[in-house]
């Protein structure tokens, strides 16, 4: 299983997922023929990920956000920093892309210190 598609997936997923919520608040102004479509989406989507990681966004999802990015190694859902360790073996693909603290999904993201 390659986590770093699957945390991708995830990240997808969810935007997807606000993006129907939206959809569906503007429906009435909108008539959005787009809906279906992106509905259709976030099913397949959600078909496409191992049973336990689907229950776990599920969960996480009732209750605000599942996945967030962890920006220079620090999760921005719960703002601790992962270990170098824990990254290394993240981006090896040896452990799901799941923050060790919050549980939440999370997607790697550099960027340069000011
Ligand atoms: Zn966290």
């Amino acid at each position: 299983m390659d986590m770093q598609r699957l945390a991708n997936t995830v990240e997808r997923l969810q935007e997807l997922e606000i993006t129907a919520q939206e959809l569906r608040i503007m429906a009435p102004l909108l008539n959005p023929a787009n809906l279906p479509i992106v509905e259709k989406s976030i099913a397949e989507m959600l078909e496409s990920l191992p049973q336990e990681l689907r229950a776990r966004y599920e969960k996480l999802r009732k209750d605000g956000l599942a996945c967030n990015r962890a920006i220079n190694g620090t999760c921005q859902n719960c703002r601790m920093t992962l270990t170098q360790p824990l990254l290394s073996r993240m981006k090896n693909n040896e452990t799901e892309w799941i923050c060790p603290n919050c549980g939440h999904f999370i997607t790697l993201v550099e960027q340069p210190k000011m």
